[in-house]
């Protein structure tokens, strides 16, 4: 049976951005609308925090001069960015922060009311704010409670299924209400507007520090027709995997003990050791780290970077790997003030050129200690398990500058859409996340709130879906479930082939792989109990996504794309900056012949097509204040 519900915009997801979309247009009385989500309490933006999360903002405090421009030239130098989306993200970057501020975060200002800031990546002002490890999190409480206030209606267990759209236009989505596990219960809403904010497409990958009840959906966008851009673009780095948690800041400054066991816990070994010719250069590195978090590739040779690559190398042959605290490296053969001096003034300022490095981090940063404690593990004396993990999709769905994707009437905001390139300044997705959702709903609520979905093709579009979705329930029924062994090793070849380090070869072998399961789908996954079909549909999302994500890979290389980012690519004819890696981490830099251009991405009938396309520049137009204020009386600015 199929419930039908039917409204002007239903926004989808209940991190930072759906919250921040639904608020916006009801406050700008947009009244006809819906929020929907899978699991009201997962997501990334609620389950995730980090050492010290960053928010990114326009400058907001001192005498250093910041503009709306220059701003604008950071996020687009991040490369591959379009530069109208880049000028908004900045434009509205005040704004956004002060709603924030206004619904009650904390963001610590000094006696006289400035919002000072620090410096994060890729960031050549000090731009970034925090309100300590969970900023997120905060967000998305002080949101939603700004929705119950203004009374946004919600339904929870809504997980979208498919993408109601003829390729061209959206009218509404079909949902699993997967609260149901007694018959399967189908929810269809028909709109006019749907805003997609469902996160990062975090499912793919099973080294990932993304929270567990995160997944994405951006396969089912892709099903529907919205074009994927820079889905090459990631930011991979060490976390622990028990509790997911990015292993930065502190952590690493406080120089733990890296070691690797093998699979049952035996035979542990400082692994790191081998590789240098002296304790202190190999802890300088550790060192670095710190704020050096997301694996660059431009950092391997003579850089920080390397240390993720001999923890990848550990893991690759079957080994696991841990951090120790209790014990200091080499068994504590090591000088302190031959170590990178930037390291030892560091350690020597804190007062922390202490024995052991819990000792260490007890004096640094004690709630670091507290934070795993309340996770169950203690790091006084347990090793913490760590992998280098997927954490940020800086790529993502298409968007205008109004985050509207190439299919009319499907807006995307958040970590979903890919507003960034290369690289980004730490702290700017979750900036990114309120400006796209507070340019998606102006838009809707200037051009969009009385517009009226296709009922017909509606009817049509959903009659197929039903027909679809249901054939894959009831053929997929078994006595026996292969899901978790499925989801597990997609995900787990993911993250091996597709990861941080990929080669031509193996990509290709993954795509045949996932080819192989999704052309005989409902024959190859089996579900025997009905509470797993939520699992079922996402799973084949899942290995949509995964399959664009690993094509695109491969068009990238066949175009000549380098080593960027958080990826090596292997070169036959590139570099091997170490004697002692093995061939497949032979690669050449990226030249930034590609800086300039975004690699766009179509799905039609199973199959991808490429194009590559010069970026939008940084508009810089004549805003006489008269003119812009005739257009902006005509409403003529919405466009
Ligand atoms: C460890 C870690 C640290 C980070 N640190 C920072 C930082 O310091 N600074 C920064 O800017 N960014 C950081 N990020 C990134 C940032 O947190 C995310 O990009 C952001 O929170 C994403 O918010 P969102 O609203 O787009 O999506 P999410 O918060 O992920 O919300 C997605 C929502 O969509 C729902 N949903 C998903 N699929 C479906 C479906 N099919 N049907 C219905 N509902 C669905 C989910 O249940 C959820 O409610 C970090 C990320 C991680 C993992």
């Amino acid at each position: 049976m199929t419930e039908i519900l039917k409204v002007n915009t239903c926004i989808v997801g209940t991190g930072a951005a759906g919250y921040n979309a639904a608020c916006r247009l009801k406050a700008f009385g947009v009244d006809d609308i819906l929020l929907i989500s899978e699991n009201r309490v997962g997501g990334t933006s609620r389950n995730t925090g980090s050492d010290k999360q960053t928010y990114y903002k326009l400058s907001l405090s001192g005498s250093e001069p910041d503009s709306i421009m220059e701003m604008a030239r950071t996020l687009f130098d991040g490369k591959a960015v379009d530069g109208d989306i880049a000028l908004c993200e900045a434009a509205l970057s005040t704004r956004s922060f002060m709603h924030l501020v206004e619904s009650g975060l904390p963001f610590p200002t000094n006696r006289y009311g400035e919002y000072v800031g620090y410096k994060t990546d890729h960031d050549p002002r000090s731009r970034a704010t925090s309100i300590g490890p969970y900023t997120s999190k905060a967000m998305t409480q002080a949101l939603e409670k700004e929705c119950m206030d203004l009374n946004v209606p919600f339904r929870d267990h809504l997980q979208v299924i498919r993408i109601l759209s003829d390729g061209k236009r959206c009218v509404g989505l079909l949902c699993l209400d997967n609260s149901r596990t007694d018959e399967i219960h189908f929810v269809a809403v028909e709109a006019a507007n749907v805003i997609l904010a469902t996160g990062g497409p975090a499912g793919m990958y099973g080294s990932s520090v993304y929270p567990q009840s995160q997944h994405g959906s951006s396969g089912l966008a892709f099903e529907a027709g919205v074009r994927g851009r820079n889905l090459t673009e990631w930011q991979f780095g060490l976390a622990s995997v028990k509790p997911r948690w990015n292993v930065s800041g502190t952590y690493m400054q406080v120089l733990p003990r890296f070691v690797s066991t093998d699979s049952e816990g035996k035979d542990e070994k400082e692994f790191l050791l081998q590789y240098f010719d002296a304790p202190e250069e190999m802890l300088s590195k550790v060192f670095l780290k710190g704020y050096q978090w997301p694996f660059d590739v431009r950092k391997v040779e003579n850089g920080s970077s390397i240390i993720d690559i001999l923890v990848y190398m550990e893991l690759s042959e079957g080994r696991r790997v841990f951090l120790d605290f209790t014990k200091d490296p080499a068994n504590g053969a090591f000088r302190f003030d031959a170590l990178d001096p930037e390291a030892f003034n560091y350690l020597s300022r804190a007062d922390a050129l202490l024995k052991t490095p819990i000792r260490r981090l007890e004096k640094m940063n004690q709630p670091a200690i507290e934070f795993y404690r309340d996770k169950g593990v203690d790091l006084e004396k347990d090793m913490l398990e760590i992998a280098l993990c997927a954490q940020h999709n800086n790529g993502g769905l298409d968007l205008d500058l109004w985050w509207q994707s190439n299919v009319k009437g499907l807006f995307v905001a958040g970590e979903v859409a890919g507003s960034h390139g290369v690289y980004r300044p730490g702290g700017s997705a979750l900036n990114a996340g309120q400006v796209g959702s507070l340019r998606a709903a102006t838009y809707i609520a200037h051009r969009g709130r009385d517009s009226k979905s296709d009922g017909k093709t509606f009817g049509e579009l959903l009659d197929k879906a039903v027909e679809e979705m249901t054939a894959i329930a009831v053929e997929a029924k078994d006595n026996h479930s292969n899901l978790e062994e499925t989801e597990k090793r997609t995900t787990s070849l993911m993250s091996s082939f597709c990861g941080p380090i990929r080669e031509e070869k193996t990509v290709r072998d993954f795509v045949d792989q996932i080819d192989g399961i999704l052309s005989g789908f409902c024959r190859n996954v089996k579900y025997s109990d009905p509470s797993e079909l939520k699992r079922v549909y996402k799973l084949r999302d899942n290995l949509i996504a995964q399959k664009c994500y690993a094509l695109s890979m491969l068009d990238y290389m066949a175009q000549g794309g380098k080593s960027r980012g958080s990826a090596l690519y292997h070169d036959d004819c590139g570099n091997k900056p170490y004697a002692f890696l093995p061939e497949t981490f032979r690669y050449s830099l990226d030249d930034g012949s590609k800086d300039g251009l975004i690699q766009e991405m179509s799905y039609t009938e199973g199959k991808c097509a490429f194009t590559w396309r010069p970026v939008r520049p940084v508009p810089d137009e004549d805003d006489f204040f008269e003119n812009v204020w005739r257009e902006f009386r005509k409403d003529s600015n919405v466009r």
